[in-house]
C-alpha cells in the first residue's frame, strides 16, 4: 500500500471536516463544516440564507482536507439555529463507504428525518464563518503586504497535501480534452487502452455544429459538415473556454476562427448561432457529454467520473470552466490533470527508476513545455510555461493563407473568399500539413474551387517553403521552453529524456527545433498521440483503486491583484508549489467596503493578464479606516479558495466573489490615473508587446467578414 492510500485508511470525519457546496446551477461556491453525514445525507452547519427544496452540487472533504465524496443534493430543511440538513440524490462514491470514513471519535450518524425548518438567520454555531471559495480546500499564509509572520496563523486551515486516493464504484475514465481532438480511455487488465469513438477511430473532433433546423452534431459528424454550415460549425473552443469575454480580445482573436465569436452570459466568449449565442463552456460540455455517452457504448457499462486533462498554461477560471462542463455532462470529476503530467504517467508507467523529463506538449491550439521529475510512486513538476495561442491550427491557417496568396497569384485574381472557401482551404491545408511529416513536397488540389472563373487550386507546396512560413510559430515554442528552464536555473543538460506530445510534434521542424535545443533525440517510448489520454486512464484506474500516485504541482501563472493605475500585484508567484496560501492587507473604504480584482499572468499591466474574479468584502466594522487581510489559497489541484479577516480583530469576515461586473468597467475604474495608490502597489514596468501570432491573408478575411466591431 503507497503513502496516499495509507493515509486513505485513517482518514476521519471529525470538527474540521468541510463542505463546499453551490445552489445548481450558480456558481458561488460557499465553503461550511459538515456537522454529520451519513449514507443517506448531511448536516452542514451553515449561516447561509438557502431554500429547502433547492438542489445543490457539492464536494465533501474530510478532517485532512480530503474530498471523498461528490455529488447532487436536495435541501430538505433549513433551521436558523442548527443549519440545513441535506438528502444526497446522487453520490460520487458507494454510500456504504461514509460509513467506513468516519472515525470512531466522530461517528457518522444517520439523517434525523424532516424537520420543520425556518429559513435564513445569523450564523447558527459560534465560532462558525463563511469562506468564499471557487471550490477546494483553504489555507493560510503570510502576508505579503504587511509582512504578518507565519506563526501567527491559525492552524485550522493549514495545508493539505494530495487528496487523490478516493475508492469509488464504477469506472472511472481518463479524458483528454484536445483543442482539435479528445480522447477517452481506460485501463483493462492493468493495461491503459483507449476508447474508440463511434466511428472507430482512437479520437473524437471537438466539434460541434448546430444545423439551421435546430439539431446539433457533436464529433466526426460536426467535422463532416464543416464546409456545409462554416459559420455554425465551432472548433476550438478550448482555446477560449471559461476566459472573460473582452471586446477588443475578440476582435483580435477573431482572426483565427472561421466563425463569428460573440458575447456569451457570465462575460463568456461564445459562438453567435442564428439569434442567440452559445457559450464555450456549454460547447465543452456538449463534447464531455458525447465523450462519455461513446465510453458507455463502447463498454457497456455507465461511467459517472472522469480524470480530465488540461493544458498546464490554463488559468484558474479555465479549469474552473472545465470543472462545470464536465457536471453539466454528468461526470464527476475525479481530478483535472495537467496534459503534461499525464504524459509523464504514461512515460513512466511500470519504471521504477528516477528520471528528470522536460514534456514538450504541441496540440492542436495551444504549447505548454514543462519539465517533471519522477520517481516510484512520485511525480513532481519542477516549472512549466505556455501559450494557448500557438498550435496545430495556426500552422493549418498559415498554410490556409499560403495557398490563398498562391492561387490567386496564378490567376491573375483578388477576392476575399467566402465561408466555404475557407473552410476547404483550412482543410485541405491540415491533410498538406501531415502530408508534409513525411515527405518533402505536396500537390494540394481543391477542385471547383471557384465558379466565376470556373478554377480548380493546384499549388505545390515544399517542406522548405512550409518550414519558412512557419517558422516564428517554431520559434516561439523553443523561446518558451529556454524561458522556463531558465526561470528554474535548469539547462538542457539537466534533462534526463524529453517527451514529445501532441500531433504537431510530428512536425520534422519541431523536432529538429527539439533535438538541437537539448542536443539528443526525443524519447521514443511514447506516442504524441496518445501519451495523454492513456496517463489519465492510468490515473483514473489508481484513484479507483485507491493507489494514486503523489502529483506535486505548482502554479502556472501568477494570481496577484489589480491596483489603481491598472498595477498588476502578485500574491502567489508562477511556479510556486501547491498546495499554497498567501495573504495581502488591503484598506476598506469609508463604507467599509473592500473589492479585490483577482487576474492571473505575468503582465505587470493587469488589463494585460486574465481576469479571474473579484472578492467583495463589505462590513460595518471596516467603515473606521479598517483593514481587511485577504487570504487567496490554491489546492493541490490548482482550484482556488478566498477568504478574509479583519485585520484589528481577526474576525472572519464574509467574502463574496462576483464576476458578474462587467470587466471593462473594472478596468475602466482602475485605469484612473494612480494619485497616490496605496503602499505596495507596484509602479508598471515597460515591457514588451506580448508575441502574437503572425497576421495572415486569411486572418484578415476573417476579421473583415466578422467585421462585428465596426472596424
Ligand atoms: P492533438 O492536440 O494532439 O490532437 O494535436 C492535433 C494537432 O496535431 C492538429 O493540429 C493536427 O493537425 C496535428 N497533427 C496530427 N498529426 C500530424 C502530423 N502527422 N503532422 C503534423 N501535424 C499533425
Amino acid at each position: 500500500m503507497n503513502d496516499t492510500a495509507n493515509r486513505r485508511s485513517h482518514a476521519r470525519l471529525g470538527s474540521t471536516a468541510r463542505i463546499l457546496w453551490s445552489v445548481a446551477g450558480s456558481h458561488d461556491i460557499q465553503v461550511d463544516r459538515l456537522r454529520d453525514v451519513s449514507p443517506s445525507g448531511a448536516l452542514v452547519a451553515t449561516a447561509s440564507v438557502t431554500r429547502a427544496g433547492e438542489e445543490i452540487r457539492f464536494d465533501l472533504l474530510d478532517d485532512r482536507g480530503e474530498r471523498f465524496a461528490t455529488g447532487l443534493a436536495k435541501v430538505v430543511w433549513v433551521d436558523a439555529t442548527r443549519g440545513m440538513g441535506i438528502a444526497f440524490l446522487a453520490l460520487g462514491i458507494d454510500p456504504s463507504l461514509i460509513a467506513a470514513l468516519a472515525s470512531p471519535e466522530a461517528p457518522a450518524k444517520v439523517l434525523p428525518p424532516r424537520l420543520p425548518g425556518t429559513v435564513g438567520g445569523p450564523p447558527p454555531f459560534p465560532g462558525e464563518h463563511l469562506v468564499a471559495a471557487r471550490g477546494g480546500q483553504v489555507g493560510v499564509g503570510v502576508d505579503t503586504a504587511s509582512d504578518v509572520d507565519e506563526s501567527d496563523v491559525d492552524d485550522e486551515f493549514a495545508p493539505q497535501i494530495e487528496p487523490l486516493a478516493v475508492r469509488r464504484a464504477g469506472i472511472i475514465i481518463g479524458i483528454d480534452l484536445g483543442t482539435t481532438n479528445t480522447c477517452a480511455s481506460y485501463v483493462v487488465d492493468g493495461q491503459p487502452k483507449i476508447i474508440p469513438g463511434r466511428t472507430g477511430s482512437n479520437t473524437i473532433p471537438s466539434m460541434i455544429t448546430f444545423d439551421p433546423d435546430g439539431t446539433s452534431y457533436v464529433g466526426q459528424r460536426a467535422a463532416d459538415r464543416q464546409i456545409l454550415y462554416p459559420l455554425r460549425t465551432v472548433y476550438g473552443s478550448k482555446r477560449l473556454v471559461g476566459r472573460t469575454y473582452r471586446a477588443q480580445t475578440a476582435a483580435d482573436l477573431q482572426e483565427h476562427f472561421a466563425y463569428p465569436l460573440a458575447e456569451a452570459e457570465g462575460q463568456r466568449f461564445g459562438v453567435r448561432i442564428d439569434d442567440g449565442v452559445i457559450s464555450m463552456d456549454t460547447i465543452a460540455a456538449r463534447i464531455l457529454e458525447e465523450v462519455r455517452s461513446t465510453a458507455e457504448a463502447y463498454l457497456g457499462v455507465s461511467v459517472e467520473a472522469a480524470v480530465i486533462t488540461v493544458p498546464a498554461y490554463f488559468s484558474e477560471v479555465q479549469r474552473e470552466a472545465v470543472r462545470r462542463a464536465a457536471r453539466e455532462a454528468k461526470l464527476v470529476v475525479q481530478r483535472i490533470v495537467n496534459e503534461p503530467t499525464a504524459a509523464a504517467v504514461a512515460y513512466g508507467h511500470k519504471q521504477s527508476q528516477k528520471a528528470r523529463v522536460a514534456v514538450w506538449d504541441f496540440g492542436g491550439g495551444t504549447f505548454d513545455f514543462s519539465v517533471v521529475d519522477l520517481s516510484a510512486g512520485q511525480l513532481e513538476v519542477l516549472a512549466t510555461g505556455g501559450d494557448n495561442f500557438v498550435g496545430g491550427s495556426d500552422f493549418d491557417d498559415l498554410i490556409a493563407s499560403h495557398l490563398l496568396v498562391e492561387f490567386q497569384r496564378a490567376e491573375g485574381v483578388d477576392f476575399d473568399p467566402d465561408p466555404q472557401q475557407i473552410a476547404r482551404l483550412r482543410e485541405a491545408a491540415e491533410v498538406a500539413k501531415r502530408a508534409l511529416s513525411v515527405q518533402t513536397e505536396y500537390l494540394v488540389e481543391i477542385p471547383e474551387f471557384t465558379r466565376e472563373p470556373f478554377k480548380h487550386l493546384r499549388v505545390e507546396i515544399t517542406r522548405e517553403r512550409f518550414d519558412e512560413f512557419t517558422a516564428s510559430l517554431v520559434s516561439r515554442t523553443v523561446a518558451i521552453a529556454t524561458e522556463v528552464m531558465l526561470a528554474r536555473a535548469l539547462t538542457p543538460e539537466d534533462i534526463d529524456d524529453v517527451l514529445l506530445v501532441g500531433g504537431t510534434t510530428r512536425i520534422p521542424a519541431v523536432q529538429t527545433a527539439v533535438a538541437d535545443l537539448f542536443k539528443r533525440r526525443p524519447s521514443k517510448r511514447i506516442n504524441p498521440d496518445e501519451a495523454v489520454a492513456l496517463g489519465a486512464a492510468l490515473l483514473a484506474h489508481e484513484i479507483g483503486s485507491g493507489d494514486a500516485p503523489t502529483l506535486l504541482d505548482i502554479l502556472p501563472m501568477s494570481v496577484g491583484h489589480a491596483r489603481v493605475g491598472l498595477a498588476f500585484v502578485p500574491i502567489v508567484a508562477r511556479n510556486t508549489r501547491l498546495p499554497t496560501h498567501r495573504e495581502v492587507t488591503l484598506d476598506a473604504d469609508i463604507l467599509g467596503e473592500v473589492a479585490m480584482p483577482i487576474f492571473q499572468g505575468e503582465s505587470a499591466d493587469a488589463s494585460r493578464n486574465e481576469y479571474l474574479c473579484s472578492a467583495l468584502v463589505s462590513d460595518r466594522a471596516l467603515q473606521d479606516r479598517g483593514r481587511v487581510i485577504v487570504r487567496v489559497s490554491f489546492d493541490e489541484h490548482c482550484v482556488m479558495a478566498i477568504d478574509a479577516r479583519d485585520a484589528r480583530s481577526g474576525r472572519k469576515l464574509v467574502t463574496r466573489l462576483d464576476r458578474a461586473r462587467p470587466l471593462e468597467d473594472i478596468l475602466r475604474d482602475l485605469g484612473k490615473p494612480d494619485t497616490g495608490a496605496p503602499s505596495g502597489a507596484k509602479p508598471l514596468a515597460v515591457e514588451a508587446d506580448p508575441w502574437k501570432l503572425p497576421k495572415s491573408r486569411l486572418g484578415k478575411v476573417l476579421g473583415k467578414l466578422f467585421n462585428i466591431f465596426g472596424r
